[in-house]
């Protein structure tokens, strides 16, 4: 190949290829702003300038792996996540954009029960660090941990902190095990929470580059959450809350689960902007 290609050219071509192989057209933007280093605006207005070879060539061969598979985010390294840009890898879960309505019904909360705007806030299994990056970046009084048990992914966590500037507590360990001896505001978790049996049904885009212990977990993606219903009484403090991301169809399960641990407290299912059930929350006023 040496002809040179003028940025619409490989923008085209690019579109096209991956809606022949089954794939989002939009990637073909996103690879190539990444390529150029360009906002949408500046591609738009680059559309007719002749594409230099070397990263053209880049440019093809991240279309070719993406057609394979190969996630976008892992191809450019980063997503964004409530406005920020979040370091992604295959350590950590790809933020979704569902977290972002966890993230918007927590604060919602917070202005109502913590009007000084400075709960603690633990985020257990935090991944790429985002719900705990996050709340520490809309609510910088607050004390903020965060806990995984993967080594790999609070490395990439910690990196996306010092991005960002948050000053967060990372704590290695298994669910709550490190956060225990003493009692948090609010818990946040976004666990694995895929069925083993639905792995069939994944995308392989999911299921071959996502990593699995971020993904799936025993008892119909149900065992974290039960874990987390019966130790978190102890570690919550009154007025309390716990946020929780769920599958679409785990919404009653968790519900009751939440309701064995804390009968008397205000709990509620709420669904994403796809009208999905989405979260449970768990107000213990
Ligand atoms: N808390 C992270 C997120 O929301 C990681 C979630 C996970 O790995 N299950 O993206």
């Amino acid at each position: 190949m040496t002809d040179v290609r003028r940025v619409f050219e490989a923008l085209n071509w690019a579109s096209s290829f991956l809606k022949a192989k089954g794939r989002e057209e939009n990637a073909a933007r996103i690879l190539l702003q990444h390529e150029l280093g360009m906002s949408q605006a500046g591609l738009l207005a680059s559309l007719r300038d002749p594409l230099d070879p070397e990263q053209d060539e880049r440019f093809r061969r991240n279309i070719e792996q993406h057609a394979a598979g190969v996630p976008v985010q892992h191809l450019t390294g980063v997503e964004e996540f409530y406005g920020r840009e979040f370091e992604v890898n295959k350590d950590v879960l790809i933020p979704r954009p569902e977290t972002e309505e966890l993230i918007e019904e927590t604060l919602q909360l917070v202005q109502r029960y913590f009007p000084a705007g400075d709960p603690s806030i633990v985020d257990i299994g935090t991944g790429s660090g985002i719900i705990a990056i996050t709340m520490k970046c809309e609510l910088p009084a607050s004390e903020v941990a965060a806990v995984d048990i993967s080594e790999s992914a609070l490395l990439t966590a910690e990196r996306n902190a010092s991005r960002h500037g948050a000053d967060i507590d990372f704590k290695l360990g298994d669910l709550t095990e490190p956060i225990r001896g003493r009692k948090w505001d609010i818990v946040l978790s976004n666990p694995p929470y895929i069925g083993y049996d639905e792995k069939a049904e994944l995308s392989d885009t999911v299921r071959d580059f996502e990593p699995h212990t971020a993904l799936f977990a025993d008892d119909q993606g149900l065992a974290l959450y039960s874990r987390m219903a019966r130790e978190l009484p102890a570690l919550v403090n009154k007025p309390g809350i716990i946020g929780f991301e769920i599958g679409h169809a785990q919404g009653e399960a968790v519900k009751s689960l939440l309701k064995e641990a804390y009968p008397q407290a205000e709990i509620y299912v709420k669904k994403d902007i796809n009208k999905n059930d989405r979260m449970v929350f768990c107000i213990n006023a």
